[in-house]
């Protein structure tokens, strides 16, 4: 038998050859890695046998908990049977019946289900659908090719996905690799672009939306949108019928509703697709992350007959959707998506979210008083907890500065593992995680965000304190 590697010897190998995404690796290199190889439940556990909590569901993907018995033996009796085999030309039962599950709960009106690999290939495939339906539904709008999103979007790092994402950060240097796209602003109240306050507004924000279409929807496919919470650009939750306002200003100008539901579907909100909250159903719906649990990459892309419908044709036609990938529909991540849907049922697992939902809010309260947290933002079990320099100005701390890293670094030495956004501490749990673990996380949040911002402004005071009495 082989022995299993070191910490030392895996330190070594991971800083020799790994490449980590979103990471400065002149910097990783400089400390040893936290190295995870075991999970239960809502507890990641580190090589050392280190237990820590999992405060964002390791990328937003975990729903139920690590090591679910549920999840493992779909996998296992999966793996029994075949691992993979291809849907170009073939299908097999975990993707039928995965897709038959999908449309039964999602939207109203959603009909068709186009797998793919993960959140961004799930978007990819709904731009590209978007394009296609235009030029086969009404030939003389071929001119209906580009797209409308929201500033602070992010809908992945594919091309596609990044041509739909505005944050500047992560976008700016590809924009040449990029088609042209229209942005209006997103409502971002504690920072809004009109420097209006909610609800004396009254949404203004959505007549800038609606100019946009007035002006362009005969240029414009779809409109994509994170649906009531733009995840990556620090929990951004969009005011009540926002959403709404959408749909009906597509519908009436005749422009695709594109979701993506990547990070706010499989109950992250509350219910299992945040379009449900609105009663909205998009023409074109992309999922991924929660889809298997947390377990397998898997992307999925929903269609309405409408669209579908517009693919088809004889052969000789060319209305084929070309577009496919070498693991689409992939029988193990299908089979373990499958028991995961089936648990939303089987444990009741959105009835019982519910009032950790609440007891989450409440146990945030406290948080509001600390000096620099400017702004806490929750929806469901999303949060977004925004850190400033000043809070009466809500002048941002500099980037560089690094607060919501330092922030983290202190959770993790306290037994939470999480990864900021920039400024903003995001807690993002399973959702089965008990009330007492719920709890725990605040607390150590807390008592992080007080270490980090209260203490160093505090070291820092008395720093140029001494510096003053010294000179
Ligand atoms: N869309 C949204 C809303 C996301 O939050 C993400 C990832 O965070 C993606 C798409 C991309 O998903 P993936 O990382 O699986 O490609």
């Amino acid at each position: 038998m082989t022995r299993r590697p070191t910490t030392a010897q895996l330190t070594r190998w991971d800083h020799a050859h790994l490449w980590h995404p979103f990471t400065q690796m002149q910097e990783w290199v400089q400390e040893p890695p936290l190295i995870i190889t075991r999970g239960q439940g809502p507890y990641l556990i580190d090589s050392e046998g280190r237990r820590y909590l999992d405060g964002v569901s390791s990328m937003w993907v975990n729903v139920h908990g690590h090591r679910h018995p549920w999840l493992d033996q779909a996998l296992r009796r999966q793996l029994g049977l075949i691992a993979h085999s291809t849907l170009l030309g073939l299908s097999n039962p975990p993707a039928i019946r995965l897709a038959r599950e999908l449309i039964r709960m999602a939207p109203r009106g959603l009909t068709r289900v186009f797998f793919s690999d993960n959140g961004s290939t799930a978007v990819e495939v709904a731009l590209k659908m978007a394009v296609q339906y235009w030029q086969q539904r009404a030939p003389q709008a071929v001119s209906k090719r580009t797209f409308l999103h929201l500033s602070q979007s992010y809908h992945g790092d594919t091309v596609g996905a990044v041509s739909v994402g505005g944050m500047d950060l992560f976008h700016a240097r590809f924009r040449s690799l990029c088609f042209e796209t229209l942005t209006a602003d997103a409502p971002y109240c504690y920072r809004c672009p009109l420097t209006l306050t909610y609800p004396d507004c009254r949404m203004a924000c959505v007549e800038p939306v609606e100019r946009i279409l007035a002006e362009r929807h005969a240029d414009l496919a779809g409109v994509i949108v994170e649906p009531l919470v733009q995840a990556a650009a620090g929990i951004v939750t969009a005011p009540p019928g926002y959403l709404t306002h959408l749909r009906k200003l597509c519908t009436t100008y005749g422009v695709l509703l594109i979701a993506d539901e990547v990070a706010t579907g499989f109950g992250r909100t509350g219910r299992l697709f945040a379009c449900q909250h609105e009663g909205v159903t998009p023409d074109l719906m992309a999922l991924s992350k929660g889809l298997t649990g947390g377990y397998l990459p898997l992307g999925a892309t929903l269609a309405t007959e409408e669209i579908y419908s517009a693919f088809l044709g004889n052969f000789a036609e060319w209305k084929t959707f070309f577009h496919g990938h070498s693991y689409t529909g992939n029988p193990l991540g299908c089979a373990v998506a499958l028991a995961n849907l089936d648990l939303f049922r089987r444990e009741r697992r959105l009835p019982k979210l519910q009032p950790k939902i609440r007891a989450l809010r409440r146990y945030l309260k406290p948080l509001a008083e600390r000096p620099h947290v400017g702004d806490i933002r929750q929806c469901g079990f999303m949060v977004g907890i925004e850190l400033v320099k000043d809070r009466d100005t809500r002048a941002a701390y500099p980037l560089e500065d690094r607060i919501g890293h330092r922030v983290a670094r202190v959770a993790r030495d306290l037994g939470l593992l999480i990864r900021p956004l920039g400024n903003v501490i995001v807690l993002m749990p399973p959702l089965i995680m008990s009330l007492a673990d719920v709890n725990r996380m605040v607390t150590i949040i807390n008592r992080a965000i007080a270490a980090v911002t209260e203490d160093a402004t505090t070291a820092t005071t008395r720093l140029r304190k001494g510096v003053a009495h010294a000179t």
